[in-house]
């Protein structure tokens, strides 16, 4: 049988704009859902990004250990490949007390519809779904779009706990590269 893995766009060991607390945030790549105006259109292509198993994936967060609070999920989107987060979630929750919030285009209600998409809801503490919407974009509280829907899967966090949550941040990589993540206040 073939290993789970995922195709991932990008891996941020440490992030403070993209969740409550310290995070490790990984972008999946691949969507094929269109936003017009959709911020972050590298991630579209499924023919880019790099295929990473679960495994080894998961072994990556594990050993990042009490350092950081969570994980968070963007994109790309995630819902696409829901089998192999399915693996990944499941994995993590067992070993670890890691909070787990994800970036979706879908709704709540699209995802029921979605083959394995109730096993990674089964593993995340937030949901932030819908797709983007330009005429209501806001560049706070890490909804791209004022449309964007909380959900609160389990009892770990609310609503205030994403009020204090950096809009931007500027990262220096292990590369020595630059990057910003979070809603870039520039574009807005
Ligand atoms: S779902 Fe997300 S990544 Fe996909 S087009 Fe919409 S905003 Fe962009």
């Amino acid at each position: 049988m073939r290993r789970p893995a995922l195709l991932l766009h990008q891996i941020i060991p440490a992030s403070r704009s993209n969740g409550p607390g310290l995070r490790c945030v990984i972008w999946v790549q691949g969507c094929r859902l269109g936003c017009p105006g959709c911020f972050n259109p590298e991630t579209h292509s499924f023919e880019g990004g790099s295929l990473i198993g679960i495994e080894e994936l998961s072994a990556q967060f594990l050993s990042l250990g009490s350092g950081i609070e969570g994980l968070t999920i963007s994109g790309g989107e995630p819902f696409h490949q829901a089998a192999a987060l399915a693996h990944l979630v499941e994995r993590i929750k067992a070993r670890s007390t890691l909070s787990i919030i994800a970036f979706t285009g879908y709704t709540l209600e699209e995802l029921h519809g979605i083959r394995q998409a109730g096993r990674v809801l089964a593993g995340l503490d937030v949901l932030i779904a819908g797709r983007f919407e330009q005429s209501k974009r806001v560049a706070a509280g890490l909804a791209g779009s004022s449309n964007k829907q909380f959900h609160f899967l389990t009892g770990r966090y609310s609503r205030r706990d994403f009020d204090p949550i950096p809009e931007a941040e500027v990262l220096i990589l292990p590369d020595g590269s630059v990057q910003l993540t979070g809603i870039d206040p520039i574009l807005w």
